[in-house]
Parts: structure tokens; C-alpha cells; sequence
């Protein structure tokens, strides 16, 4: 098998079970963190695990990284020890995380002058997308470079969008997670507005989820408790996509609009909303929390 050996950076909440899925596909995977735990659950599952980033990419075909933000990926792949400087040419980048633009496209171009292949793959669907290897991958880079990552990338996911060149495919993931920071945050409105009001929420839930108002942020990922049962919600809102996660989404999508002067007006109010969700200690929850700052705190359905 062509690119048969990867190494897999980032085993967080989605890079676990997207390097779980690699391996299960038959790929040799060597997988690192700087978490022993998230390390630990790699061996339970027969995945190889390497000490340290160079480690894991010795003999690496691929390198796969989903890290939390763009300094993480930054200090990864440049400088003096940054792995673009240890890599074999011609090896394959693909990096999953959520950055800026610019730092996708910097870190691409460093990538190119190196010999090396790089593409922007950030993704969609969440933890249950990443478990079940139904992900969403938006792309940027060159044609021949997608396609080379075709193959893996289907391990992990069913639909791949390529979106242009270096750095498009972080612009578009932008674009999808501020559009799903507004709904959340206008489902939540909704819902506690239901609530307020004295409806049950899960029949008002059910009824959006058949009517106009329908999204992935009431029938997936409700924000209220026990409305969906395996919906971070009802669990301690544990899990999931972290506030903070968004609010950096939010903070990109708005930098990204500042680049070109176009107008994101609902895209900071919502940023607004998941800082001070973070500032009242929600941060590390996942982001459907946010409806705790729409109760009075008689009505917390916590
Ligand atoms: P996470 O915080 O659960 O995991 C990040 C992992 O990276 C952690 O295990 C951490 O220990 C590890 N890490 C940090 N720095 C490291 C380093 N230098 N070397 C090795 N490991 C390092 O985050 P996540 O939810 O898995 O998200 C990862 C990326 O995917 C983010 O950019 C996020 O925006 C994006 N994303 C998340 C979701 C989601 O639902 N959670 C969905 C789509 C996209």
C-alpha cells in the first residue's frame, strides 16, 4: 500500500478515533501526544506510540496533525525543530486542526520549499463524526496533493471538499463553524424561551427538528439536558466541541473578515456570547453550555 506508514500528532477528543479508525483501515500508525492518557488509549486499542513528534514520524509515508490552535501546529511543523526540517522529501502533510488561514497557508508554503506535500484538511462532524469515520474533510492545497491524501483520508471520512489552494480549506471551515456558533447560540435562545415560557423541552425540540427551524444544533447537539440522550448536554455538557474551541473559530472567522472588509455582524455577537461563557468558567465544556448564560439561575437546567 502506497503511504502505508503515518504518524499521527494530536489525540485529543478527535485525533483519538481518527488515528483508532487509520489503524483499524490497516495503516501502520504511530500516534503521539504530549497526554500519557491519550497515549494510554492508543495502546489499548493496538496502535503504535512514539515518545515525541520526530519519533513518531521516523519512518512516516504521512503526517497527520490535529492540534488545538495555530501556534500548536506552528511550533509543530517550523523553526529550527520544527518537523519540516527532519521530514524525507516528498512525505505527505495533512493538518486537521482548526487555524488561521494564513498559518496554513505560511506553514504549506515553508512545507513546499522543503520538498515536502502539505494540504489544509480541517474537518466536520464532530467527536461521533470522528468515532464512527463519517467526517467531513475541507481541503486546501493542490489537486495532485488531495488526491494523493484520498485514500486515508477515507478512513477517517465520507466526504472530502476540496476547496482551492492552501489555506481555502481553513477559510471554508471558518465559514461552516461560525454559521454553527449562530445557530447554537439562537437555539439555545429558543429553547430557554420555550422553557420560560412553560413548554417541555423535548417536545418543543421535536417540533423544530420536523419544522423550519431544524439544525444539527437541535436534533444532534440540543443544547438542553436529557433532550437527546447522548448530546454532551446530558452529559455535564463533557465531550464534544469545547466553548473555547469555538470562541476561537469565532476570533479567525472574524480576522479572516477583516482581511477582505466583509461584514460578520452575527458572527460577534456570537463570539461575544462564547467569551463570556468561557469567563463564567464554561470554557473547557462543550459549547452548547452557552445556553446556561439564557437561564435565570432559578431555571438552570444543570
Ligand atoms: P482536544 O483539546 O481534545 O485535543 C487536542 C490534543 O492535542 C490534546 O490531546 C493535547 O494534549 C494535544 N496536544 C497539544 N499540543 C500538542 C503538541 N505540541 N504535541 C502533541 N500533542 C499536543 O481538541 P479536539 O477537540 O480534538 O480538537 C482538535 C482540533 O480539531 C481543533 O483545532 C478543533 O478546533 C478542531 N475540531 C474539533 C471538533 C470537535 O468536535 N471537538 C470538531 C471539528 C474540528
Amino acid at each position: 500500500m502506497l503511504d502505508q506508514n503515518i504518524a499521527f500528532i494530536g489525540l485529543g477528543n478527535m485525533g483519538g478515533p481518527m488515528a483508532i479508525n487509520i489503524h483499524r483501515a490497516g495503516y501502520a500508525v504511530t500516534a503521539y501526544d504530549l497526554s500519557t492518557d491519550a497515549l494510554n488509549k492508543m495502546v489499548d486499542e493496538g496502535v503504535g506510540t512514539a515518545e515525541s513528534a520526530l519519533a513518531a514520524t521516523e519512518n512516516a509515508d504521512v503526517v497527520i496533525s490535529m492540534l488545538p490552535a495555530s501556534n500548536h501546529v506552528e511550533t509543530l511543523y517550523l523553526g529550527e525543530n520544527g518537523l519540516l526540517n527532519k521530514l524525507k522529501p516528498n512525505t505527505l502533510l495533512i493538518d486537521c486542526s482548526t487555524i488561521s488561514p494564513t498559518s496554513a497557508q505560511k506553514i504549506a508554503d515553508a512545507a513546499h520549499a522543503r520538498n515536502l506535500l502539505m494540504i489544509d484538511a480541517p474537518v466536520s462532524g464532530g467527536v461521533s463524526g470522528a468515532q464512527k469515520a463519517g467526517l467531513t474533510f475541507i481541503v486546501g492545497g493542490e489537486k495532485k496533493t488531495v488526491k494523493r491524501a484520498d485514500p486515508v483520508l477515507r478512513t477517517m471520512g465520507k466526504n472530502i471538499f476540496h476547496m482551492g489552494p492552501a489555506g481555502a480549506g481553513q477559510v471554508a471551515k471558518l465559514c461552516n463553524n461560525m454559521a454553527l456558533g449562530v445557530i447554537m447560540a439562537t437555539t439555545a435562545e429558543a429553547i430557554a424561551l420555550g422553557v420560560a415560557h412553560g413548554l417541555d423541552p423535548k417536545i418543543l425540540s421535536d417540533m423544530i427538528a420536523v419544522s423550519t427551524g431544524r439544525s444539527w444544533a437541535t436534533e444532534i447537539c440540543n443544547p438542553w439536558p436529557n433532550v437527546i440522550p447522548n448530546a454532551p448536554a446530558s452529559n455535564g455538557y463533557q465531550g464534544g466541541f469545547g466553548n473555547d474551541l469555538m470562541l476561537k473559530d469565532l476570533g479567525l472567522a472574524i480576522e479572516a473578515a477583516i482581511d477582505v472588509r466583509a461584514t460578520v455582524s452575527l458572527g460577534e455577537l456570537a463570539r461575544n456570547l462564547y467569551a463570556m461563557n468561557s469567563l463564567a468558567g464554561r470554557g473547557s465544556l462543550d459549547f452548547s453550555s452557552v445556553v446556561q448564560l439564557m437561564l435565570a439561575s432559578s431555571e438552570s437546567p444543570a
